[in-house]
This record gives structure tokens, sequence and C-alpha cells, in this order.
């Protein structure tokens, strides 16, 4: 004999559509996962000041010891921040912008001067990116197999 389904309940919480959720509703509760309490706190609503206060001072624990790092030569540079200029933007594949990252490493430590397809037509910058990700693509296979 086969258990019988478990009726699903439906979230039904007003969108800001004006629609109603009809997200399944987490069990134990008549809300979904976007709609009940752990849903977190709703757009314009302001952070409460002690949440607050220990986000901030978190950050702070985290720039100092991020900061002692760099300095005692442990880390090149504090994790973050703003992309270089010039860089075309990062996918929103994952894979792909992990390629994006390692080539981007990779073409900075070979010192490319030359900034990114400054005076090039978009066909050689094409020829010149293809290269660049080819002998990526090699270099990591060669150390994947460990030779
Ligand atoms: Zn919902």
């Amino acid at each position: 004999m086969t258990r019988a389904r478990e009726k699903m309940r439906i979230c039904g919480a007003r969108t800001r559509t004006g629609g109603s959720c009809r997200v399944n509703a987490l069990p134990q509760s008549t809300r979904c996962r976007l709609h009940g309490g752990n849903a977190g706190r709703p757009r314009g609503t302001p952070e409460h000041p002690s949440s607050k206060a220990a986000r901030i001072e978190g950050r702070r624990r985290w720039l100092d010891r991020m900061r002692e790092a760099k300095a005692a030569g442990q880390i090149e540079k504090i994790p973050g921040g703003r992309r270089a200029k010039g860089l075309p933007p990062l996918s929103k594949d994952r894979k792909i912008r992990e390629a994006q990252r390692m080539i981007e490493k990779m073409m900075s430590e070979r010192a490319v001067a030359r900034r990114w397809g400054e005076g090039l037509t978009k066909a050689e910058r094409l020829s010149e990116a293809t290269d660049e990700a080819l002998e990526v693509a090699r270099g990591s296979i060669r150390e994947n197999r460990g030779c």
C-alpha cells in the first residue's frame, strides 16, 4: 500500500503585484519560505539598531583581521571590493564567472600592460581572448593530470 500523498498547503500570502503566492507552505507552517518568519526583514523596514550595530562591529573586526593578515603578508589583497576598470562584466553563470576570474588572474600575472582591447578590432580581441582561454585550459588540464 502506498502512503497517502500529503495534501500540499499553498502559502497564499498577498504578493507585491496584488495576487496571492502560489508556493507550497513549509511543513508546520501556513506560509512559504519567502513569506513566513524565516523570510527576514521586508524591504523598506528599518534594520533593528542592535542588529545593525552587530553587523557593523562584525565587519570592523573582519577588516581588522584582513589588514593584519595583509600586513603580515599572508594575503595579497583584502577580499571583495570593486572590479578593476576596463574589465568586461562578470557572467551570471557561476562556472563561467569562475573561469573568467581564473583567466583574469592569469592575465594580470602575465602583466599584460595593454588595457583590455585597446586599439584592437572586435575580431582581434576575440582571437586574443580565445588564445588566452585555450592556454589557460591547457594549463589546467596539465595541472589536473599532475605531470
Ligand atoms: Zn509565499
